[in-house]
């Protein structure tokens, strides 16, 4: 699937993903040990299951995501801790000039000051680094709002409780636009899960079938 572009440098792109609508079914049927019939009765299931609130087939849809976003925002979101992360070592590779940079809506028409403040930072950590300085030490002087990346698998049933929090108002603005993109690669990828979840199980405010 394409990336998604967020905020104004990062992504969410969804590089793997097992299971899919079919295997929420099948892991549900195994309980009496039936067979589908059919795309009809599947749907059924799996929105009957939804709807009753067993979750369990659900951790039979599995996602790997790639995503790029601030580190202000990896934070919040490693805080999800039912789910596996490999994230780019500061301590093994130079990082970029790649900070975010809210719009002014977002700072008080601020955003030029902001900048000015990031491209110090940048600067000071090129200079830590010509003199010798070891990257996970000059690393110490950029921001929360530099860009980090991270390998990011995880099953539907603790997807849609990342969804239910950080797809909502209630979660930072930033951490939100994330959740909307990630939600569109599950729909896109398990449209009869996706809708099911929507409808019955999600407590947010932000999405729609
Ligand atoms: C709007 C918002 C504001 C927040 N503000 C703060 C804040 O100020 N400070 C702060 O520290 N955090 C904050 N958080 C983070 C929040 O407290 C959770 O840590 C985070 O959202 C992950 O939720 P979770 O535990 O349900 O997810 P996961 O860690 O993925 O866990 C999923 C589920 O597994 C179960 N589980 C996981 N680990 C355990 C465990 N050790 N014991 C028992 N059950 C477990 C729980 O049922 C849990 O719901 C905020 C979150 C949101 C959405």
């Amino acid at each position: 699937m394409e990336k998604i572009k967020v905020l104004d440098k990062g992504y969410v792109e969804l590089v793997d993903f097992f299971g899919g609508d079919k295997a929420v079914a099948m892991a549900a049927r195994i309980s009496y040990m039936s067979k589908s019939n059919s795309i009809e009765e599947d749907k059924r299931l799996i929105e009957l299951l939804a709807k009753l609130g067993h979750e369990s087939p659900f951790e039979h849809i599995v996602f790997t995501f790639h995503i790029k976003a601030p580190i202000f925002v990896a934070r919040q979101w490693m805080r999800h801790r039912i789910a596996s992360i490999n994230e780019r070592s500061g301590r093994f590779t130079e990082f970029e000039d790649e900070f975010y940079v809210p719009p002014d809506e977002r700072s008080e028409n601020s955003s030029k000051v902001m900048e000015e403040s990031m491209k110090n930072a940048f600067e000071t950590y090129n200079l830590l680094i010509s003199r010798g300085v070891k990257k996970e030490v000059a690393r110490m002087v950029l921001p929360l709002s530099l860009y980090t990346e991270w390998y990011w698998t995880i099953n539907a049933r603790s997807l849609m409780n990342f969804l239910n929090q950080r797809a909502d108002s209630h979660a930072q603005y930033e951490i939100q636009r994330y959740a909307v993109a990630v939600a569109r690669c599950f729909q896109i990828s398990c449209p009869v899960t996706y809708s099911a979840f929507v409808k019955n199980l999600y407590k947010g405010n932000l999405l729609e079938i």
